[in-house]
């Protein structure tokens, strides 16, 4: 069964205790942490060890890049740290794990930084950002209403009345576009990817720029959940990935890939995974890298789906910024969590077996394991 932690904190403790295990197998592993400027009561912590007799291979997992995403992700980190660390050749491949690269976010069961940054569009240069997705604009009143949340009741006859005249004017794969490819230019608003690099960004990219010096190949692994089927993982690849969906598919043995592109996922910018992917061709052409997501889907990924995620999304985020009354507040806590960790335990067995579909078949044809 999935050992998804109860809060942050223990979460922090378990990561922590995979030391001794590490370091049997890694003799020289490090555990070290950066604690936040804004915040020193979290840190992002990671273990580093690298390849004992030759760097043939590195394996990086990433979670908490979207804070509470990290609760699943941290399941997900335990599973391959009791299951699959232990099947590594210490000699040939190193390791890179992160816990909670937002733990801010984590610790608060929130997506975002206290800025309310969306970390996975901020990898990049915010500036040089600024004008895209013109769409988001007209489009601003309805996603961030404004003013607190007194009824749910009230305030989703609102939304959905809202939402049938928007898609009367915009279409559905517009809204969709322009609320999922991330804005930079409305601090308050959701999807925003921030006006400047933020802390968390800039330690991420010092990590992965030292993690892959002179390794031939490098292979990330960064969880998610929320988007797509309820019942399915998806493995995400970046555009900048040149195996196709069906190719990669094909090679790691998952049933379902997809390209984050507007036909097959959405568009996105800043992504960690593209920043990893320009990074290691730029610094070092030769090595080979493959750099992909785990999306564990929630709440499905039909119409209604999508417009049930984009509700509670604009709630929660109106009542961070104007406060709701005690029992609107309990609501959308309960249907934010939901959208980022079911609680039904189907739910949580199937998303255990694809975790370790794709870990079995990645690791494999990546050769970590045999
Ligand atoms: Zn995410």
């Amino acid at each position: 069964m999935l050992n998804i932690p109860a809060s942050y904190d223990d979460s922090r403790a378990r990561f922590l205790s995979y030391a001794e295990r590490i370091r049997d197998l890694w003799p020289a592993a490090r555990f070290d942490a950066h604690p936040l400027a804004f915040d020193p009561s979290v840190s992002i912590d990671w273990c580093s060890a690298e390849a004992i007799e030759r760097k043939d291979r590195l394996f990086i997992l990433t979670t908490g890049l979207h804070g509470i995403e990290g609760y699943l992700g941290a399941a997900m980190l335990d599973l391959f740290v009791n299951d699959y660390l232990p099947r590594f050749d210490p000699a040939a491949s190193g390791i890179l794990l992160v816990h909670a690269v937002n733990p801010w976010g984590m610790k608060h069961w929130r997506r975002n930084n206290p800025y309310n940054v969306d970390l996975n569009r901020n990898f990049c240069d915010p500036s040089a950002l600024k004008n895209i997705n013109p769409d988001y604009d007209p489009l601003f009143d309805f996603l961030n209403p404004s003013g607190p949340l007194k009824s749910v009741v009230y305030s989703t006859a609102r939304f959905a009345w809202q939402t049938v005249s928007t898609i009367r004017r915009f279409g559905v794969k517009r809204i969709r576009e322009a609320t999922l490819m991330g804005q930079y230019r409305h601090p308050e608003g959701i999807y925003f990817g921030g006006v400047e690099m933020q802390e968390e960004t800039e330690v991420m990219q010092s990590l992965f720029q030292d993690a892959i010096t002179g390794y031939a190949q490098v292979t990330h692994l960064d969880m998610h959940t929320a988007y797509g089927p309820r019942h399915q993982m998806t493995l995400v690849n970046s555009p900048r990935e040149r195996m196709t969906s069906v190719e990669t598919a094909s090679r790691f043995g998952v049933p379902r890939v997809a390209a984050a592109n507007p036909d097959e996922f959405y568009t996105i910018h800043g992504d960690m995974t593209d920043y990893l992917y320009a990074l290691v061709r730029e610094k070092s052409p030769s090595t080979k890298i493959y750099s992909g997501t785990f999306e564990f889907g929630t709440f499905g990924d039909s119409l209604i789906a999508g417009i049930r995620s984009l509700r509670i999304t604009i709630l929660k985020n109106q009542a961070n910024l104007f406060g709701a009354n005690p029992a609107a507040q309990a609501w959308i806590d309960e249907e934010y969590r939901e959208l980022y960790l079911p609680a039904d335990p189907a739910w949580r067995a199937k998303a255990e077996a694809d975790g370790r579909q794709a870990f079995e078949g990645i690791l494999q044809a990546e050769g970590f394991i045999s």
